[in-house]
């Protein structure tokens, strides 16, 4: 089975907000869905954190090298167009545009050898995994009806961030915080996500260690990225000092980027991000680095409905990964697929041991979201 051509649709007109400083507009385009399809009629879907314009670029530029390749090979064919990228592109744009590729060959030979993808990864060590329903922070009264909203449909963990945390005072950070904490209750997780890569992030290594002290007066379970996304000493430092675990990493790509965050251990709990990393072959390989080291591996592709198929493959397929991210109503993720998640009883979610990623898009839907009709053609 050969690669025949890679089509590539960008997702607007629903884009939530990130929690950016300069915050994102509906009609921003930051996702990018990607789409490989076979001399045999077979489709592989993948999905991009970037705008479509950088996509389209980089995909032109590894035409001469996908075209016409063996679509059931998704480490050997990424590899290949890694090794030859190294000059134009590495670790961004490129980099980004392989992670699409690569969840797709990973769909496509899951597709033609009928199985699922964790299962393709070396096993399943799971069939179900907690979600956490990811919000921004708003003001406590705000926040609080929608936490409670979120509890009302079975949701048994929550990572509230961004907003004004970190960005106005330690009294508001702690006003927030304690609202969420009251909202769900004592027995549910509570996550905290300072956002540290924001633009001009301006919080230390003495505000994160004072903060983390903070947060654990509220049981909270992981404090994210509390500082610069390239502050390796201070985030090294962090681990050690802080009383609870620290997570970070959504914004690194390549294993390679990793190697010294994971070899001086500046986290307690790894997210890279299955749409920009590189792919699942490289968040793999990040993983298994990490388990080695004592470090939990939490995917972070969850801003579409591709990037979570594949946080539930991965999630399947490593013993430690007990959590995925997951935006609840999201137009990008249960607004696009044919059938839309649903938490089991005990606020699980089941990870499908169907064919490759197992997920088929509603192209009625997407046509709301996409301007690229070949695209929507191909998944009919
Ligand atoms: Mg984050």
């Amino acid at each position: 089975m050969k690669i025949k051509e890679i089509l590539s649709t960008g997702l607007q007109g629903g884009t939530p907000e990130g929690g950016w400083s300069d915050e994102l507009e509906q009609d921003d385009c930051v996702h990018t869905l990607i789409a490989v399809v076979t001399d045999e009629g077979l489709v592989g879907l993948g999905s991009v954190f970037t705008n479509h314009e950088l996509v389209k670029s980089s995909l032109s530029i590894l035409k001469p090298l996908y075209e016409n390749e063996n679509a059931l090979e998704p480490e050997r064919v990424t590899e290949k167009l890694r090794q030859n990228m190294f000059w134009l592109g590495r670790g961004g744009s490129i980099t980004h545009t392989i992670s699409g590729i690569d969840i797709a060959l990973w769909d496509l030979l899951g597709q033609a050898t009928q199985q699922p993808v964790g299962r393709l990864l070396g096993g399943r060590f799971r069939d179900r995994v907690k979600p956490y329903a990811s919000l921004l922070m708003e003001e406590p009264t705000k926040l609080r009806q929608k936490l409670l909203q979120l509890k009302e449909s079975g949701f048994q963990a929550f990572k509230i961030g961004w907003g004004e945390f970190g960005r106005k005072n330690r009294q508001v950070d702690e006003a927030i915080v304690s609202a969420a904490r009251e909202a769900i209750g004592p027995n549910n997780w509570l996550m905290v996500d300072a956002g540290g890569s924001d633009a001009f992030w301006s919080q230390g290594y003495k505000w994160a260690l004072q903060t983390a002290h903070m947060l654990v007066e509220y049981d909270v379970y992981w404090f994210e990225e509390p500082l610069k996304p390239d502050a390796l000493g201070d985030y090294t430092l962090l681990r050690k000092t802080a009383p609870l675990p620290i997570a970070g990493g959504e914004v690194l790509t390549r294993r390679q980027s990793f190697l010294p965050w994971l070899e001086e251990g500046a986290f307690d709990i790894v997210q890279p991000d299955v749409t920009k990393v590189g792919g699942i072959t490289e968040s793999r390989r990040i993983a298994w680095t990490a388990q080695e080291k004592g470090i939990k591996f939490i995917p972070h592709g969850w801003n579409t409905a591709v990037g979570l198929a594949a946080d539930l493959q991965l999630a399947s397929a490593f013993a430690d990964t007990d959590l995925v991210e997951y935006i609840a109503d999201s137009p990008y993720v249960d607004g696009i697929v044919a059938q839309p998640w649903s938490l089991d009883e005990d606020g699980m979610l089941p990870i499908p041991d169907t064919p490759g990623l197992s997920i088929q898009l509603n192209s009625e839907a997407l046509a709301a979201y996409v301007s690229n009709t070949d695209f929507i053609n191909c998944l009919l």
